[in-house]
């Protein structure tokens, strides 16, 4: 589902920040986020940019975010964590729309992107066959932990690389992507790692593989790895449009010599029907390191064990993100 990131949203529940006078602390969704004294009632809609918004400027509502280069992003006001925007939708000219509306391109916001160097190996656009690799922040789409509830599922790390697809055709082609595209046989980081797991052979013709490629000069290589790998996520079967499940997922991987993310945790039985699905549970299940490092991780990725579709996500599949607040607030670019 393509994240909204502006969108007429209810502020939800409103409270004093004890030594302040002039900001409260609202619930939006299931962000905490710091507004302004007098600019809301409980029940109120507000215009709610989500974190990474890029707001335009000249705009009088964005100035005060210059200083920032008016991007909005993770902070901590006053001892309160603030994840986003909240601003009256007396910013907006004529009617407004209804809770939910995405109003991103009228306001003339843009996703804040960290540059990406895949400029000069682009062959082609993505392959239509495959869904490209993307997680919803929970924060966002509360209604997945309903969805979830009774399934056993498991909890992997978010690895903080850059996303890989590799197709492997009908016809035998070989179509190695990065986040965005196809990419033309090279040297580059996606192109070694199709060598060293030997992938225009060994991955069955009508299969995907996704995956987080981490190492050496990738991020801040928090892994501490010594060499560029793969870390596979999702296992896609293009003919029948499917993911695998968790097991066959773990099977795939195995056959074909490949890593998978680290999964942290797998809940299953009794332990998944009592498990409790609150916000505040997964936000500390994210928190912590990359085990066998001193660097914290980006977050942790929920999936049932069994593939279903998510209604909150538009049909899409069941699967989500949580991302670390202390990574968001000491680590993010
Ligand atoms: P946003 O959706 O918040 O705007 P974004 O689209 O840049 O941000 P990320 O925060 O990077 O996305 O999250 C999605 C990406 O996380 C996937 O595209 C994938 O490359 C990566 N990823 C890393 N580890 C995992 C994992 N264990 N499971 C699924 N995806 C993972
Ligand atoms: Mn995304």
């Amino acid at each position: 589902m393509e994240r909204k990131l502006v969108s007429i949203q209810r502020v939800d529940h409103l409270e004093d920040i004890p030594g302040a006078d002039s900001i409260l602390k609202a619930r939006v969704m299931g962000w905490d986020v710091v507004v302004k004294k007098g600019d809301f009632r409980v029940g109120d809609a507000c215009v709610f940019f989500e974190i990474d918004s890029q707001l335009p400027e000249g705009k009088d509502w964005a100035e005060f975010l210059r200083p920032r280069g008016f991007r909005v992003k993770t902070a901590r006001l006053r001892g309160v964590l603030s994840q986003g925007l909240a601003l009256p939708v007396s910013i907006l000219e004529g009617e407004t729309p209804p809770v939910g509306t995405d109003i991103r391109e009228p306001l003339g916001v843009v996703k804040f992107e960290p540059t990406s160097p895949e400029g000069s190996d682009v062959a082609a656009p993505f392959p239509a066959e495959v869904p490209k690799t993307d997680e919803i922040r929970l924060q966002s789409a509360l209604g997945v932990l309903d969805e979830l509830r009774g399934h056993d599922f498991y909890v992997a790390t978010k690895l903080d690389g850059t996303s890989a697809t590799y197709v492997r055709m009908l016809d035998g082609t070989l179509v190695a992507c990065s986040r965005n595209w196809a990419l033309r046989p090279s040297t580059s980081r996606t192109w070694q790692m199709a060598e060293k797991y030997n992938l225009a052979t060994v991955l069955p013709p009508g299969f995907a593989i996704q995956g987080e490629l981490c190492g050496p000069g990738i991020q801040k290589n928090r892994l501490g790895l010594d060499a560029l790998d793969l870390f596979i996520f999702s296992v896609h079967d293009f003919r029948t449009g499917q993911y695998l499940g968790h097991a066959e997922l773990l099977a795939f991987c195995e056959r074909l010599g490949l890593r998978m993310v680290p999964v942290e945790h797998v809940v299953t039985g009794e332990a998944a029907r009592t498990f409790d699905h609150g916000l505040e549970n997964y936000l500390k299940l994210a928190q912590g390191l990359y085990s066998g490092t001193k660097n914290r991780k980006e977050g942790i990725v929920i999936r049932p064990l069994v593939e279903r579709t998510s209604p909150t996500l538009g049909g899409s599949r069941l699967s989500f993100k949580v991302i670390n607040n202390d990574f968001l607030l000491k680590d993010e670019d």
